[in-house]
């Protein structure tokens, strides 16, 4: 086993408040760059631009796990993580049926642009992705662990965070693990803390990481590791 550094919140262009350069191609270039051994891009309630983000990665030897930043009906965010896509799309379905009304307003929140492997425009997605789900935080948890995802609470103790939103984690919400940028914050037993960039923009990819010990960086190692099975875990952040 080795220490592998993942960033496992990188927002693309798609997410309507992610930078129009933050595209699957540029994405992954950068973390390559800073030397990422896993990343999990997260658009915010979609999937659409994890296809071209899995090629793209397999081409260029970086793990990737296709993921999404769902928020509930509670205005919670939580960051569904996934070992297919198809786990996402059909996370994605899902959210799709249950996304408030209403288009986009591209010039209040920004474009929402699914993009392909050279960083030309496909479509712009109009729905209204900024805005909540009908789905309530407990469903949704149950939802994730249901496809056989990971449902880590996004930057919980800032804004749209299960804590800042709800004031605590209710008992029956079982998060795998609790995003925190803070060292002090206190998780509650067995649940571990990672931090992770949640980077809009090229630059703030991997500016914060967490350190994992795993035999190789896929899923099911790292989703050991959040339970601390067979000597993976979660070193530092
Ligand atoms: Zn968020
Ligand atoms: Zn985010």
């Amino acid at each position: 086993m080795r220490t592998f550094i993942g960033d496992l919140h990188i927002h693309t262009c798609l997410s309507p408040c992610g930078e129009l350069d933050m595209t699957p191609k540029r994405i992954i270039d950068k973390a390559v760059d800073r030397k990422l051994d896993i990343i999990a891009i997260a658009d915010h309630n979609s999937a659409e631009n994890l296809a071209v983000a899995i090629e793209i990665a397999l081409k260029r030897g970086i793990a990737l796990l296709p993921s999404i930043e769902v928020t509930s009906s509670e205005e919670v965010h939580v960051l569904a993580i996934f070992e297919t896509l198809d786990g996402a799309e059909e996370m994605q379905e899902m959210i799709y049926k249950n996304l408030a009304g209403g288009i986009n307003n591209e010039r209040l929140f920004g474009l929402q642009v699914v993009v392909n492997e050279d960083d030309e425009v496909l479509r712009f997605n109009r729905k209204l992705l900024i805005g909540a789900t009908g789905i309530t935080l407990k469903t949704l948890v149950d939802k994730i662990h249901a496809i056989g995802g990971m449902a880590i609470a996004s930057h919980a103790d800032r804004h749209f965070g299960v804590i800042s939103q709800l004031g605590f984690i209710p008992e029956d919400i079982r998060f795998d693990g609790i995003e925190s940028a803070n060292p002090d914050f206190k998780t509650g037993p067995d649940i571990p803390r990672i931090t992770s960039s949640d980077a809009h923009c090229l630059d703030d990819i991997g500016k914060r990481t967490t350190a994992l010990l795993l035999e190789e960086p896929s899923f099911r190692e790292i989703a050991m590791a959040l339970r601390q099975i067979d000597g993976r875990m979660v070193l530092q952040n």
